[in-house]
């Protein structure tokens, strides 16, 4: 089959590589219909997650069950699903408590309780690194789901690939920003980022009724296409200072309720940025989030979706504690909150896929994950047909 293998850093090519097959009888093989590439490839596609050995990328994707296990239930060939991206055995304490990416099962040789940067994760990923799993991918033609008795969701026929993909990762992300808020309608909801997943926040934070929305990012296409899609107010990233004051200036000097980081550890970097991160032996910056932290109002809350992949100095305990501010961060617990989400596409309340500016065939993934690394062409999503 053909496949998005990732080779080093830079290097991810569309390859002849082997069909998986099934391994536990709990597993499926998908037939890939539509797959995406994520902001959070890009730290694989940068080096920031480190990879030693070839594997098939991917984790946002969809597709037609080609082959099922003897042991999978309520799914037969033939079926339509959407696949969430953490992989989760659906019976341990942390699926029990609906917190799949802290699945016990998933990711054996790496698991622990401690949180490491090069051990002891949580649970697997597909096509996420040796850390998360090992798992290969749904950038791909076909795909291995393990634990298809929990993850897979069916999805209704007249609902087409475009509305439903973003359901594996970016919906279910964005949303669980605005939802570890715990808004009660009325709030002010500031997301730094309009990515795909900056996106997929002002958009639930809309379907929280929040009453005012403001996106902040260095880029202004990106600005000006979240602006039209959620009618949120608009904030050019040039530097912290301003920005922070920028977002007071629009919550009566107070701050915003809840801050969404939807950056992570990669954003925009100067000299500065760079020569602090090597002097701390840190990877890349944590200047959005210390953004956050200023922008948010005193007693409001932070929610971290952009990626950190390991711990920083001078992180802003002082005034975290001043603020009396609650922060939460991680991995979207995808299954606890997919079938609800699912309910607002078919009900025709959200709207996911004019987050989508590149449609690209599979054998173009390196020029798709060059655009979309580098911003060019207006790109904010790009989804590869696995077969054109
Ligand atoms: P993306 O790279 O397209 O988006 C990042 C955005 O941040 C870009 O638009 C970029 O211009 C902007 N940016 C850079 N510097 C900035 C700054 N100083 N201030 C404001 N904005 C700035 O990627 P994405 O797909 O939207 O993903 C965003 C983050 O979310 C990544 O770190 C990704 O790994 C992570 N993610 C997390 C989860 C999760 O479950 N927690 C799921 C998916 C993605
Ligand atoms: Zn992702
Ligand atoms: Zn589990």
């Amino acid at each position: 089959m053909k496949a998005a293998v990732f080779h080093s850093p830079g290097k991810i090519t569309c390859d002849e590589t082997e069909d998986p097959k099934i391994e536990a009888q709990d597993d499926v093989i998908l037939k890939v219909t539509s797959t995406a590439i994520c902001g959070s490839d890009l730290h694989m596609y940068s080096g920031g997650i480190p990879q030693a050995r070839p594997m098939v990328m991917g984790h946002e994707f969809m597709g037609i069950v080609e082959e099922t296990g003897s042991n999978v239930h309520g799914l037969k060939v033939g079926d339509r699903v959407v696949v969430p991206f953490p992989i989760a055995c659906g019976g341990c304490f942390f699926c029990d408590h609906d917190l799949p990416g802290h699945c016990e099962n998933s990711n054996p040789d790496m698991y622990g309780p401690e949180g490491g940067i090069l051990t002891e994760k949580g649970g697997g990923m597909f096509g996420y690194s040796d850390l998360y799993g090992g798992y290969n991918g749904g950038q791909a033609q076909y795909v291995r789901v393990p634990f298809a008795n929990t993850g897979p969701r069916k999805v209704p026929d007249h609902l087409t690939d475009s509305q439903v993909l973003f359901l594996t990762d970016i919906f279910p992300t964005g949303y669980t920003g605005v939802m570890w808020g715990e808004l009660k309608g009325g709030e002010t909801v500031a997301v730094f980022g309009a990515g795909p997943v900056g996106v997929m926040a002002a958009k639930s934070a809309v379907l929280h009724n929040a009453s005012k929305i403001i996106v902040i990012d260095t880029l202004q296409y990106r600005l000006d296409r979240v602006k039209a899609q959620t009618g949120c107010e608009t904030v050019l990233w040039k530097n912290a200072k301003d920005t922070i004051e920028e977002i007071r200036h629009l919550t009566q000097g107070r701050g915003a309720d809840l801050c969404i980081d939807a950056v992570g550890f990669e954003p925009e970097r100067n000299i500065v940025d760079r020569v602090k991160a090597t002097v701390n032996f840190e990877k890349g910056s944590i200047k959005v989030l210390d953004a956050c932290f200023s922008a948010a109002r005193r007693g409001g809350r932070i929610s971290i979706l952009g990626v950190y992949p390991v711990n920083y100095d001078n992180f802003r305990l002082g005034q975290i504690f001043d603020k009396g501010l609650t922060v939460k961060a991680g991995q979207a617990p995808v299954h606890a909150v997919i079938d609800k989400l699912l309910g607002y596409v078919a009900e025709g309340k959200v709207v996911l896929d004019d987050v989508i500016t590149h449609r690209m065939s599979l054998t173009d993934v390196a020029k798709g994950y060059e655009i979309f690394d580098k911003k060019e062409d207006g790109c904010v999503k790009v989804v590869l047909d696995p077969w054109k």
